[in-house]
């Protein structure tokens, strides 16, 4: 049997190595048009950062190491430039000049894809850069080395563009963020980027939200960038960081069909529309498990899954489908860690899929315990049944472990009661007795079985102290800065019951302490003493600041 493998890197590589360790004697070519195979995207930008501090570490296989170990034929430097999948050949190009035909009996694509370069005046500019592979690696790095680069602008505040602010910042420069949206990581929630926006600030880099750049120009040694309001901001270097494309070119010409969203259409086994193609990895369309539509998933562990699952179906036969991708994500942001998984409240509003959701602020671990960080963590659930839709966390520390519980959850069909039969290991240095992902599944169950009716920031924003009473639970102390929400009068928890007679029976009461807890609490006392219509801010005060605070950057 021989197989052709297109695209070297995630997806490719992986599957080359699957398929040789199920047939040994099978006849295996990789091509990859650049230089290297198998390394490491994820990490380019932390090697530009000097946090990477050695180039080779960038390099989990060389095309010779790679080749040797798995008797794989890899031919770098050679770019498939067609297929014919009648006579299923394939045509490449050498960097020579050179072009020749290979034969195969199955083809796997993985060609990854491609950023995205909008035909802006002065985009060729010189300074003016992407970063999707070693190339471009080399081509920042070199151009960081020989000019005196002190200011760059980040156009796009994703994920990628985000970790390239962090190290380039690291690095001494100074960084301004120009994003079109009003927040940067597009797949969280507002509120949760909003802790993003802070940090950023707090960090010195300067954020420009809602802002678009409409063209750049070389100003003696700058580069001017021009934003459509007027603003232009002075910059030695500039990264384009605005989002990346499926690579179907190839696909496209062959005739392989291509799905709605604009990557190459593929079945459940991973088979494209032609028998024995098959393609995985930032290439392909596949449905979404939670929403059931056709989505694009940019990441490293779907395109290695996808490698290994796509080879055991070249190899045997179809034998297993693909289970999909929920969304699994994380970023590092200087100090702060966010992370997501499944469907964010702004993704179900969008489908019209009816949910509710939940705020917890936690400890990363016992407060008592030296170092422990506050986290935050947004649930959204299916209201009914308390199946859970997705999860959002921020913070320090633990982001990472709470996520992928929850993530498993998702997967395996779990509701916010399962949350709290999450059996976690625990001493004080890693979590408390009660994990945060517990206290986000009792928190979110007492919302659903209606023992905590909760309002959200964005409604208690726009309630009417007339019509309603907004009650801050707060103590005196905590209140001394001034800061409150508009038209709250404040009672503290602990004089509540004394004091119940200062609040009205005939309105509604929507309460509100720091952080979602003493608010439950106020709730219980209310209730019990006859209020009726009675709402606790979920998360608290400590949202609603930083998510209004948020809303007014740059205005
Ligand atoms: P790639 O790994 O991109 O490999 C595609 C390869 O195909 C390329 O080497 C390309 O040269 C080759 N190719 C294309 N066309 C042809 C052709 N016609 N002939 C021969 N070869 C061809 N994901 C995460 O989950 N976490 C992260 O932290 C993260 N960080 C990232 C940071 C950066 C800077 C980048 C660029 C990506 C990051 N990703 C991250 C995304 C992740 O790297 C990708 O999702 C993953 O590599 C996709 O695998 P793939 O095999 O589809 O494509």
């Amino acid at each position: 049997m021989k197989y052709i493998i297109i695209g070297g890197v995630a997806g490719g590589a992986t599957a080359a190595a699957r398929i040789r360790r199920l047939d040994e004697f099978a006849e295996i070519i990789l091509l990859e048009k650049g230089k290297y195979i198998s390394y490491a995207n994820c990490g380019l930008p932390y090697y530009l950062g000097g946090i990477i501090e050695k180039r080779n570490s960038l390099f989990l296989q060389t095309p010779y190491t790679f080749g040797k170990r798995y008797r794989i034929d890899v031919r770098v430097e050679h770019t498939a430039i067609a297929i014919d999948t009648g006579k299923k050949t394939v045509t490449v190009h050498q960097t020579d000049g050179n072009e020749y035909i290979e034969t195969y009996d199955k083809l796997l694509l993985s060609p990854g894809a491609s950023p995205v370069k909008p035909p802006l005046e002065g985009i060729d500019t010189e300074g003016i850069f992407t970063l999707r592979d070693v190339t471009d690696t080399d081509n920042i790095k070199n151009y960081l080395d020989k000019r005196n680069v002190q200011n760059a602008v980040v156009v796009g505040g994703g994920f990628i563009g985000l970790e390239m602010a962090e190290n380039l910042h690291h690095t001494g420069i100074g960084v301004s963020i120009v994003e079109m949206a009003n927040q940067v990581m597009a797949p969280v929630d507002f509120s949760i980027a909003a802790y993003v926006h802070q940090h950023l600030i707090h960090k010195g880099v300067h954020l420009y939200l809602e802002q678009t750049v409409e063209r750049f120009e070389q100003k003696r040694d700058k580069i001017n960038v021009y934003l459509k309001s007027g603003k232009i901001i002075s910059a030695d270097l500039i990264i384009l960081s605005i989002g990346i494309r499926p690579e179907t070119s190839l696909a496209r010409s062959a005739g392989l069909k291509i799905g709605d969203t604009g990557g190459i259409w593929v079945n459940d086994f991973l088979e494209t529309s032609t028998k024995d193609v098959y393609a995985v990895g930032d290439a392909i369309e596949y449905s979404r498990p939670q929403t059931g539509k056709p989505w694009l998933n940019f990441l490293a562990n779907p395109a290695n899954r996808q490698g290994r699952l796509a080879a055991d179906n070249i190899v045997k036969g179809n034998i297993e489908k693909y289970e999909g991708a929920i969304g699994t994500a994380i970023a590092k942001v200087f100090d702060l860690t966010v992370a997501i998984t499944g469907l964010p409240a702004k993704k179900l509003k969008q489908l019209n899929i009816p949910y509710q959701s939940s705020y917890t602020h936690s400890d990363s671990h016992a407060g008592y315990y030296p170092g422990s960080m506050p986290m935050t963590i947004k649930l959204t659930f299916d209201p009914a049944n308390g199946k859970i839709y997705g999860a959002q966390s921020v913070g320090y520390d633990g982001i990472d472990k709470r996520i992928d519980q929850i993530a498993l959850l998702i997967k395996l069909g779990g509701t916010v009661f399962d949350l709290m039969k999450v059996e976690h290991c625990y001493a004080p240095p890693y979590s408390s007795a009660k994990d945060p992902v517990a206290i986000a599944g009792y928190v979110a169950g007492n919302i659903i079985t209606e023992r905590m009716p909760v309002i959200h920031w964005r409604e208690i924003q726009t309630a009417n102290p007339d019509e309603v009473t907004i009650l801050d639970v707060r103590t005196k102390h905590e209140t001394l800065d001034g800061k409150k929400i508009q038209g709250s009068i404040n009672i503290p928890l602990d004089e509540l019951r004394e004091r119940l007679n200062e609040i009205p029976k005939n309105k509604p009461v929507n309460i509100y302490c720091e952080a979602g807890l003493r608010g439950y609490l106020a709730l219980q006392i209310l209730t019990q003493h006859g209020f009726v219509d009675v709402k606790n801010l979920s998360g608290g005060y400590r949202i609603y600041r930083i998510a209004t605070d948020s809303m007014i950057i740059n205005n």
